[in-house]
């Protein structure tokens, strides 16, 4: 394959990322790459690029390198491929598509554990917004800052759900589930038996998110493994704001009000684990957390996972930012038919139930 031009590639990925309103570094390090290679006479970059030093050179590291290599080989740098993959869609169209294939909720927390409202009160608003189904997703016995729910208070809430679905409007369904926290081993905490029984479980790492990469990868694919888990939960728990504006109150108790890096773990492997498994990759809507980043939601995409995307709303009028996820997902390439959320809650429960099978 004749080589493409490798400095024109790695300006139009700043190009884009710039357009996309992406972290400066991040734009930085591809015009930095280019200007360092723009210096070298040609030869020098082809052969540096097959001994595999491009990275000796200031201003080049692994991703920028990868790109040069893959451009000289004459293929699209895979980076540029994912940037490139959504050009050309009218967002808003695509959007607004996402958000009217949407028919439920996976992600959600009541006043049980740190939610400001009662189910009932986001059961009604969920039937206002046109949701056939939401899940509830309150948090497990450990995550005490969040008033975790022990195994008891749990199966006294499976009751209290059961007797409220009993009066909801026909055609819409409350649906039981956790937002499970993915311990340090990478088991979750709850009983297996609960569990078992509920119709949803989305895990979360909400625990020593600074853990070195090794170590944060292999709990998460030990989670993904586990035949209770069916949502991955914000897989970076990163923070990229303070509370969102007007949200003070304690239908926000739990969440920080400041930013937090995103964690460390081997993408590749952690996607592949849940497209292997058939497990959902949240794309989830909050303001401060859009977690995953769009990066990672590409390389999601490419590896073939299923995503929800979910509100993790603690308070009713949350369940409406939905819209931030489609966003996010319509910029990265996600197909409604893998958005499991985008199913009848019969398909749902089938797909969920597959996965303790
Ligand atoms: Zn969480
Ligand atoms: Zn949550």
């Amino acid at each position: 394959m004749t080589a493409r031009d490798a400095l024109a590639d790695l300006r139009r990925i700043a190009f884009l990322l710039e357009r996309a309103n992406e972290a400066t570094y991040r734009v930085r390090a591809f015009r930095s790459a280019a200007k360092t290679l723009a210096a070298l006479p040609a030869d020098e970059v082809a052969a540096r690029a097959q001994a595999g030093t491009l990275t000796e050179l200031t201003g080049v590291g692994d991703v920028t390198a990868r790109c040069v290599t893959e451009s000289l080989a004459g293929e699209e740098p895979v980076y540029l491929r994912r940037l490139t993959a959504t050009e050309g869609v009218d967002l808003d169209e695509a959007t607004a598509a996402l958000r009217n294939a949407l028919r439920g909720d996976c992600h959600t927390h009541s006043d049980w554990s740190d939610g400001g409202s009662p189910i009932e009160e986001m059961a009604l608003t969920a039937v206002d917004l046109g949701h056939e189904y939401l899940v509830l997703t309150d948090h497990s016995p450990r995550l005490k800052v969040a008033n975790g729910l022990t195994p008891a208070r749990l199966r006294r809430q499976l009751e209290h759900v059961a007797a409220i679905n009993a009066a909801l409007p026909e055609g819409f369904r409350l649906l039981t589930g956790i937002e499970v926290d993915i311990l340090a081993d990478g088991s979750l905490d709850q009983e297996d038996d609960l569990l078992a029984q509920l119709d949803v479980v989305v895990g979360s790492v909400h625990s020593g998110l600074s853990d070195d990469k090794a170590k944060m990868t292999r709990r998460m694919l030990a989670a993904i493994a586990n035949p209770h888990l069916d949502i991955l939960g914000h897989c970076t728990g990163r923070m990229v704001a303070g509370r969102p504006p007007g949200v003070t109150g304690p239908g926000d108790r739990g969440h920080r009000a400041r930013t937090r890096p995103p964690s460390d773990f081997d993408a590749d492997a952690v996607f592949a684990a849940c497209a292997e498994y058939g497990k959902a990759v949240e794309i989830n809507s909050r303001p401060e957390r859009q977690d995953p980043p769009k990066r990672l939601i590409r390389v999601a995409v490419e590896a073939g996972c299923e995503f929800a995307i979910d509100t993790d709303a603690h308070a009713p009028g949350q369940l409406d930012w939905q819209r931030f996820g489609c966003e996010r997902a319509a910029r990265c390439g996600v197909p409604a038919e893998r958005v499991v959320n985008t199913w009848a809650a019969d398909e749902l429960l089938a797909w969920t139930a597959g996965h303790d099978a």
